[in-house]
């Protein structure tokens, strides 16, 4: 439909929220400003190719589902609404710059590396239409941009540097919720909704959720609304906040012992920005308090710290070609992957977590750190990637900066090069929960197992697994490595596979010392990259 105002269009992707959006703000304030010339269309694009790259799994959809739902009703009440746009972002913005006579685009930046291809050619078919587009950075406290510029280019690789780094930039001041449009700035409808007036609207469960048989419970609801509730609930109790040190949280209590922002965080329903404005509020009023990297600043600056280094590397997701993960030889072992992706190892304490997981889509970091250290360096010997992709299937608060950064740590690729510091599956959780109720929960076949074998069903003998209804091999699987034995093994491995990354790297300072020598003296010899030597022992590690 012809018409001779143009449209202010804010394209939300994360960020799904009013509160504290720069990106929407600009587009609420232009319009309220010329009122007589703007029309305001706030969009969510649902790419259905996504499902052809990107694991989403049956609980990761429903949160989006309500948290769609949610931002249109906060909308709603701003005088405006969601419309919901189906279609691949390159395809449909041409369509809708003419459709609406869009004037204006803005979104919030995102470091990811497909988002970056996807937001260049976006804005490409932008320019050819005329369109201006305003981009902001409020998914982080920090702009990553600011910080790698800060420290002269190069992201800092330690959280302590990352730290001292930030600590000399400004906080971002935060932004109040938009206020109300007037009635009249409500578009007319186009020609596509003269058609079917609800070609916009939010996805319902069943458009989303192909699978409804793996929805488990829904104990974490998606949307703004909740994420605030959420926040004010956990920051209650000042005296919680103020002394909150993350190692002592227990990673199997029966209810979440660290806030579960997470979720909200990672869509944007709660912007990092507000929540570390009100964690500094009431640390100044209790000036007893915890610091980072243990207290709940703290948990915010190791978001910041991986969204930094992240930024500076398009290959953070994987391995190969990744600046910051070492290379380790890790092997491809599908049943024990099967084993653990569905708990099923034999390991009570793992198998209660993996559960736990695929039932509710979130687990407390130090349970991630069972899981992750059990399937890498501890026992499998299994890639971090091959983790990575069922963390990204099965979490609410899968990111990618996040997964692939804490992958690498608990691998010991990356960040953090203990390796010879292994978690025990065993003992490990006996520490907060020496009962064993949380296996009980989660691994209901052990119920009528006692404490003092629950975490190690196999010293039970086979009268007295028939006793507490559960044989193995038979109700619950024998476990699948004997965590003593391959433990040490694992260390060994570590420890050759971090002498030969050493040799490549070292390798490689000379080979670049060489090279600069060939360049000043103009005698410089044809090399392939990474086919040296050095290099290639890499894959006989193990
Ligand atoms: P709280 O302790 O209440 O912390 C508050 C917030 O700080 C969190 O919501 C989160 O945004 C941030 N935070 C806390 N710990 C970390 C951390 N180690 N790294 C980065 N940010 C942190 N977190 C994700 O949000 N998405 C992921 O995909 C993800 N994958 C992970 C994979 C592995 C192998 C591991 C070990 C950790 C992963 N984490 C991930 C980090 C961490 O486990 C979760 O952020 C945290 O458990 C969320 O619970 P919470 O909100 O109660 O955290």
């Amino acid at each position: 439909m012809e018409s001779q105002r143009r449209t202010l269009v804010h394209w939300f992707r994360k960020g799904l929220r009013v509160h504290d959006n720069p990106a929407l703000e600009r587009v609420f304030s232009t319009a309220r400003a010329s009122p007589e010339k703007f029309y305001v269309r706030p969009i969510f694009i649902l790419d259905p190719g996504i499902l052809d790259w990107m694991q989403i799994g049956a609980n990761r959809w429903r949160f989006l589902q309500q948290t769609l739902a949610d931002l249109d009703k906060q909308l709603r009440q701003l005088k405006s609404r969601l419309y919901v746009v189906r279609g691949k972002p390159i395809e449909v913005f041409p369509q809708l710059f003419k459709r609406w006579q869009v004037e204006l685009l803005t979104f919030e930046s995102d470091i990811e590396t497909y988002a970056q291809q996807r937001d260049a050619s976006v804005q490409k078919l932008a320019r050819t239409a005329d369109v201006k587009v305003d981009i902001h950075c409020s998914h982080t406290i920090y702009n990553p941009e600011v910080v790698i510029a800060k420290n002269l280019g190069k992201a800092p690789i330690t959280y302590q540097k990352f730290l001292s780094i930030v600590d000399q930039l400004k906080i971002p001041a935060v932004l109040e919720r938009p206020k109300v449009l007037t009635m009249n700035m409500k578009p007319p409808a186009d020609e596509l909704e003269l058609e079917d007036a609800n070609v916009y609207d939010c996805p319902t469960l069943e458009e989303l959720v192909k699978r409804p048989e793996e929805l488990g419970v829904n104990k974490f609801a998606g949307g703004e609304t909740e994420a605030l509730r959420r926040m004010a609930d956990s920051l209650g109790d000042e005296l919680w906040v103020a002394n909150f040190e993350k190692p002592k949280t227990a990673p199997n209590s029966l209810e979440p012992s660290t806030t579960v922002l997470s979720p909200y965080l990672k869509f944007g329903c709660l912007s990092s920005r507000v929540l570390h404005k009100r964690l500094r509020e009431i640390l100044a009023r209790q000036p007893k308090h915890s610091k980072p990297p243990v207290s709940l600043i703290g948990q915010l600056m190791w978001r910041e710290f991986y969204y930094t280094v992240a930024a500076a590397d398009p290959n953070f997701d994987r391995m190969l070609g990744n600046a910051y993960s070492l290379q380790i030889p890790w092997q491809e072992k599908p049943e024990h992957l099967e084993a653990w992706t569905h708990g099923r190892t034999g390991y009570p304490f793992i198998d209660a977590i993996m559960r736990q997981l695929r039932q509710e889509g979130w687990i407390h970091h130090l349970a991630r750190h069972a899981v992750a250290c059990f399937l890498t360096r501890g026992d499998l010997w299994i890639s971090w990637e091959e983790g990575q992709r069922v963390f990204e299937q099965l979490l609410l608060d899968q990111d990618w900066a996040l997964n692939a950064g804490n992958w690498m740590w608990l691998s010991a690729s990356a960040f953090f090069h203990q390796y010879f510091r292994v978690y025990s599956p065993v003992a490990f959780g006996k520490k907060t929960d020496p009962s064993g109720d949380y296996i009980r929960k989660y691994v209901p076949e052990l119920a009528k197992y006692p404490s003092g074998c629950i975490y190690e069903p196999w010293k039970a003998t086979l009268s007295a697994q028939r006793e507490y209804g559960c044989v193995l091999g038979e109700d619950y699987p024998h476990r699948i490595v004997n965590h003593d034995v391959v433990h040490k093994e694992n260390i060994k491995r570590m420890s050759a596979a971090y002498k030969v990354n050493r040799q490549v790297r070292t390798g490689k300072m000379e080979d670049e010392e060489d090279e600069q020598e060939q360049i000043s003296t103009g005698k410089r010899k044809a090399r392939a990259v990474g086919t040296s030597a050095k290099s290639k022992r890499i894959k006989n590690v193990a």
